[in-house]
């Protein structure tokens, strides 16, 4: 079989040319990176939960009406979206206080904010995706005002709809970062959702015993990660009650018994 052509290689992500034109297939790798791709690791089987738990939530986005790439899930690692042009923002919302904001600006992790917060960050790795203002994004034409209009308003929604969902499951969202993408069609552009929601990308921490549940387990090297990430996807249901969760595809086993 020939092999597949590759667009591009993020620090989680494959992204491959897709079956038609105008769609990609996005893979999820288990590598995982902190601080600006400064600490590496892996966390087994994270590829394989990160599909299914961002396919489940892009999947109820899109159900109460929220536009995404989303199309389907092709296999345990891969799904199918459509090719959008990413806009080069990072759009962070934050309920409650913790990582750089914290850091940023002194108030202690866990200070639930008065209100919804949404940052915005520059999308370069040199810089390390530097926190910039609305106004850096109309100065560079990054994104029209109508656009930044319309990104802003579907980041409250993906939070409000989100809040809930981890709300019934027993998880606090503390944190996410979105990014957004154009489609064309002829000469008129839309914003849409893309790239993934999943525990590499929000902070996700335990209603009753502030465990993190989330990368930050990563980052701060407090260890079970792969244990973390298998709760919120358990929690979510999906991951068969009682199964063997330790295989979670052919990939992971093989490497688990050094073949
Ligand atoms: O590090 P910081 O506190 O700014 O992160 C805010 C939220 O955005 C966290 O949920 C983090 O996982 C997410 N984030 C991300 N990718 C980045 C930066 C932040 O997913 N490059």
């Amino acid at each position: 079989m020939p092999r597949r052509r590759q667009i591009y290689e993020g620090k989680a992500k494959i992204l491959y040319e897709g079956p038609e034109p105008g769609t990609l297939i996005q893979y999820f790798k288990d590598d995982a990176t902190a601080f600006n791709a400064q600490k590496r690791g892996t966390i087994s089987g994270k590829g394989v939960l990160n599909n299914r738990i961002s396919e489940h939530v892009f999947t109820l986005l899109g159900q109460i009406g929220v536009p995404t790439h989303f199309i389907r899930r092709l296999n345990m690692r891969e799904q199918l979206i459509r090719q959008v042009e990413i806009v080069p923002i990072e759009v962070v919302v934050r309920n409650v206080a913790a990582g750089t904001l914290s850091k940023r600006l002194g108030i202690e992790e866990g200070t639930q904010l008065p209100r919804t917060l949404i940052e915005y960050c520059y999308k370069d790795d040199a810089l390390g995706d530097p926190l910039i203002a609305e106004e850096h994004i109309a100065c560079f034409n990054w994104a029209s005002q109508e656009e930044m209009h319309d990104i802003a308003d579907m980041a409250i929604r993906v939070n409000d709809f989100m809040c809930g969902l981890f709300a019934g499951i027993g998880i606090r969202l503390v944190d996410f970062k979105l990014e957004f993408g154009r489609i064309w069609d002829n000469d008129f552009s839309r914003i849409i959702l893309a790239d993934e929601i999943s525990p590499d990308s929000c902070r996700l921490w335990d209603m009753k015993t502030n465990e993190k549940l989330d990368k930050d387990r990563f980052r701060r090297d407090l260890g079970g990660e792969a244990e973390a990430y298998q709760e919120v996807a358990r929690r979510l249901g999906l991951l068969p009650e009682g199964a063997d969760n330790e295989v979670l595809d052919l990939e992971t086993h093989r490497k688990k018994r050094g073949k």
